[in-house]
């Protein structure tokens, strides 16, 4: 039965929790039922804020023509308007029959040029906004009594909400429960400092948005502590979506390779005018002011020419394509200059739980001071044998055991749900594992929860490495036998548990602790942790009060031993195989944990990340290190134990100073800086906290090192190709180039190519077979090389001069051709026809040059011409298009072409097969090259 809808106008902050509860129509232990949910979802909407402030669509279509190339080809189409416009009014007619046709066609490639590049970077801007929302967090709610994981848009007023350290809030709420809340509102107030909430508070009517305690807003994040809130608004309704311009929207950025293109840009623009400056000023110098129009008609296709205007679409095409890639392999981008940098990545510092290992615990072993117990069992499900020298024993007639296992369920938060006779958790793996060893012996949240209510803890943090609730302990028949009301339940990092406690509990009654018996406790510890196990300590304290949340330090000290507790989180099959990998591509695995470091190498060891007897740098050694010893340290540590965010932002920084490219993977909100300051910065797709999400560039949706790996090959795979078409196109630009330049200079008294076909070529025939080698398969060395340096320039290792070089090969071919054909033109009486010869002959070498360009070293015949079908499809495709210029008269009279005889098209496919020629033979001879040194 749905009730009616809560009204929401409230000023939720000045009521108390339980008025907030009636008000909304809710129930702070049962939650929402799920027709309520569903009512509430139809009439207040999805929790969704409208639309970003990302960049509006005028706003990217009028990006489109501020690029100083397409300024260069509207200033051509005015000059060659005007050209047009004194032959109209001097002779009656144009040079070419139809008036305004270079202007109108000029214009109307760079308005589709325009057009185009808008729907590509509209496409990737909704591609990478589809690619966010995959990331888009879970919120853990409370329906119809039960918890649950749900997606951030499906909350209503009125949900029950449950936020710990590192989650993203998605919802405004008032708080019904806070314990030890900590909340960083700078995406609201600007306030970077953490805010201190709590539940109980009740304010004054006009209390600042920044001041209400009470409450929790949307778009802020948990640093710490826990809450329930009872939702107040979502979607547009909530503070965040009232001001929604202030949102960090999705922002493409321009990658590095954007900008230098940009840069190149400039250049090019530069250099062709300071051509045209020249070669109008030295004709006019040669042959005076009467050839002035021939001069500035050469300029007009010289300009054109030098401008690559395809390129910046293919550019954009292709990181597109490999974000594309990277997401069918579970990696998502969410940084646009990632997909071409991590392609240099050489050093991946990973975490060790999750991310190497299977983030699956089962306990195997429990440690009491006086007995060890073998633990039997799979996954979580709570049915397995305690067993003490191979004999079953029945745990509730051992004390201490008795106690370890109730700190184990009251001392956590994960919840152990049976679905379909499979056994899962919701939360963190390691306290599932304990809630399925308590399930063993019968100890169950479900029943121990509700006998010692939780009245306060000491949360859980990378950097405390320990975690404690204090309950009441109100049960007569209580295992726990103490005369005071309250205990306090304590597990995390053995050695910090044990540090401060002073007593164990023996079979029969406390004791206190030796040296010798933490010796032997430590000596355990180091004996399951050399196994790989991920170990525990637990202690407890009787308590007379509920103590602060701030007096962690004074309570969790004189505290009683209870054991420890082994599990298993065996490494990824995966993970071995791709640090294998990654080792061939000069990349470096380095493992950086929380975890005990003898765990941490006992996994390392397996994984092939350190061999035995590698160094191992904890986070207390790291402490005692100043910068400059710490990077002398980076270079030969594989592997760092015990620490805390703090040092992870200090493992990268030294890294880098050493010139490493480092890709870190992180998943706590304290991780943060150290992501956005790492080269690449991952964040966990299933752990990961939102805020380390949103710190990241990457996300790996399945957690998994092997993921990295994949990432770094696509981003190799992309910048190769990157490199491969733009050797392509730019040498055909700086061919065309030297051709039409060379003409009047040999004395043939024409321009070769009109602005018209010069656009023709640079667009669709040097257009469409680029687009086919973005996607070109990888290279078989692809990663069984080094990484090449991110800092390099887009043109070294020959690429700047491959360009040149082709240039003046093509230019060389063409030439001679334009020589022959002028001559046998004027010899026939068709003047013009060589003109169409050397357009033919540009294009169809392009064909050549782009089958030939795919490898640098492999011949073409070496290759499978149907590894990148699109390739043959884009050759066949334009060489018919270009054909079609020639023969269908229509298309003849608009791009002023002449028709061909069979022979003048088979000379101009004999003169165009020299270029796929010589660049075969170039990788003839750089292989010879190679075998003699
Ligand atoms: P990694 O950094 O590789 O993910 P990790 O999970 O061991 O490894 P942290 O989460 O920082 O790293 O945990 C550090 C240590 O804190 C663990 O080794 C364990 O001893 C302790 N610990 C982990 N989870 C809990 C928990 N829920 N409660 C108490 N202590 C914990």
């Amino acid at each position: 039965m749905t009730q009616s809808l809560p009204p929401l106008n409230t000023l939720w902050h000045a009521q108390s929790s339980q008025k907030t509860l009636e008000d909304l129509k809710t129930d702070r232990a049962v939650g929402l039922s799920s027709q309520e949910v569903d009512a509430r979802s139809r009439h207040y909407g999805r929790n969704e804020i409208e639309e970003g402030a990302g960049r509006s669509s005028w706003q990217i279509l009028l990006d489109q023509f501020n690029n100083i190339m397409l300024i260069l080809l509207i200033a051509v189409a005015i000059i060659s308007g005007v050209l047009d416009f004194i032959d109209l009014q001097t002779q009656g007619t144009t040079q070419s029959g139809i008036p305004f046709k270079d202007t109108i066609a000029i214009m109307s490639i760079v308005i589709l040029n325009g057009i185009l590049g808008y729907l590509q970077e509209s496409r990737a801007e909704k591609a990478l906004a589809a690619l966010k929302q995959m990331a888009s967090p879970q919120v853990r709610v409370l329906r119809d009594g039960q918890f649950s994981e749900v997606e951030a848009a499906e909350l209503v007023p009125g949900d029950i909400m449950l936020l710990e350290a590192g989650v993203q809030v998605s919802a405004d709420g008032r708080l019904i429960e806070a314990s030890n809340l900590q909340v960083r509102e700078s995406a609201l107030t600007g306030e970077a400092a953490a805010v201190n909430k709590q539940a109980d508070a009740q304010l004054n009517e006009e209390t600042p948005l920044g001041d209400r305690a009470n409450m929790v807003f949307s778009g802020t994040e948990v640093l710490q502590g826990r809450g329930k809130v009872a939702v107040t608004a979502t979607g547009m309704a909530t503070e965040l979506g009232k001001i929604a311009q202030m949102l960090q929207s999705v922002k493409s950025e321009p990658t590095p390779l954007q900008q230098r293109m940009a840069q190149l840009g400039n250049v090019l623009v530069t250099g062709s005018l300071t051509l045209v400056a020249l070669t109008i000023g030295i004709g006019l110098l040669q042959a005076g002011w009467g050839r002035l129009r021939e001069l500035v008609e050469v300029s007009l296709s010289m300009a054109v020419a030098v401008v690559p205007e395809g390129l910046p679409a293919v550019i954009t095409v292709t990181l597109a394509l490999g974000t594309q890639r990277m997401v069918r392999r579970n990696a998502l981008i969410r940084k646009l200059p990632a997909v071409e940098t991590l392609g240099s990545v050489n050093t991946i510092c990973s975490d060790k739980t999750g991310t190497l290992t299977q983030n699956k615990m089962v306990v195997q072993e429990v440690d009491t001071v006086e007995a060890t117990y073998r633990v039997t069992g799979e996954g979580y499900a709570p049915q397995g044998e305690f067993k003490n020298d191979n004999r079953a024993i029945e745990p509730q007639n051992n004390t201490p055991l008795q106690e370890l296992l109730l700190a184990s369920v009251l001392c956590n938060d994960a919840v152990l749900q049976q679905e379909d006779n499979s056994w899962t958790i919701l939360g963190d793996p390691t306290e599932g594992a304990l809630l399925a060893l308590a399930g063993k012996a019968g100890f169950q949240a479900e029943t121990l929860n509700p006998q010692y209510p939780r009245m306060g803890e000491f949360p859980f943090s990378s950097e405390r490495k320990r975690m404690s609730a204090i309950c009441e302990l109100s049960d007569p028949t209580s295992c726990i036998s103490t005369e005071t009301q309250y205990a306090l339940f304590a597990k995390g990092s053995p050695e910090l548990v044990l540090e401060r406690c002073t007593a164990y509990q023996g079979d029969n009654n406390e004791q206190s602790l030796t040296d010798e018996q933490r010796q032997h406790i430590l000596n355990a510890n180091n004996h399951m942790a050399e196994r790989g196990l991920r170990v525990l300590g637990f202690a407890y304290k009787p308590l007379r009060e509920v103590p602060e949340a701030t007096e962690d330090e004074s309570t969790e000290r004189e505290m009683i031993w209870l054991g420890l507790v082994g599990m298993l989180d065996a490494p990824r099959p995966e993970a071995k195989v791709a640090v294998q990998h990654s080792r061939e591509a000069g990349i470096r695995p380095v493992m950086i944990t929380g975890d005990h470091q003898l765990t941490a190498m006992a996994i390392a060891r397996s994984l092939g990340i350190a061999k035995e007897g590698d160094p191992v740098l904890t986070g207390s050694e790291l402490e005692k290190l100043s910068q400059t010893d710490l990077e002398r340290e980076v270079e030969r540590v594989n592997v760092y134990a015990r620490v805390t965010p703090e040092h992870k932002l200090r493992i990268v920084r030294a890294l880098q100073k050493q010139g490493k490219f480092v890709a870190m993977t992180g998943d706590g909100v304290n991780d943060a800086p150290a992501l956005k300051q790492a080269d690449i910065g991952i964040a966990m797709g299933i752990t990961g906290t939102d805020v380390s999400k949103e710190a990241s560039d990457m996300v790996l949706l399945d957690d998994n090192f092997a993921t990295i790996v994949a990432a770094t090959e696509e981003g190799r795979v992309v910048y190769t190709n990157i490199r491969r078409f733009i050797k392509y196109i730019l040498g055909s630009n700086i061919g065309e180039v030297i051709t039409i330049a060379a003409a009047p200079l040999i004395g043939l008294n024409a321009v070769p190519l009109t602005p018209l076909q010069i656009l023709w070529m640079n667009l669709v025939t040097d257009g469409l077979p680029a687009l086919a080698l973005a996607v070109e398969p990888p290279e078989p060395d692809v990663m069984r090389r080094p990484p090449f340096s991110p800092r390099e320039n887009i043109f070294a290792r020959g690429l700047g001069s491959y360009i040149v070089r082709i240039g003046i090969i093509f230019a060389i071919i063409t030439i001679t051709l334009m020589v022959w054909a002028y001559n046998q033109a004027q010899l026939s009486g068709d003047p013009n026809r060589w003109k169409t010869m050397v357009f033919t002959s540009l294009c169809i070498a392009q064909m050549g040059h782009a089958i030939a360009v795919r490898s640098n070293f492999r011949l073409t015949i070496e290759m499978n011409p149907f590894s990148n079908p699109y390739l043959l499809v884009a050759v066949a495709v334009t060489t018919a298009l270009q054909l079609m210029l020639v023969y269908v008269p229509f298309l003849r009279d608009f791009f002023g072409t002449q028709i061909l005889s069979a022979q003048e098209l088979l000379i101009c496919l004999a003169f165009s097969s020299l270029m796929f020629v010589w660049v075969e033979l170039e990788k003839l001879f750089i292989r010879w090259f190679h075998s003699r040194s």
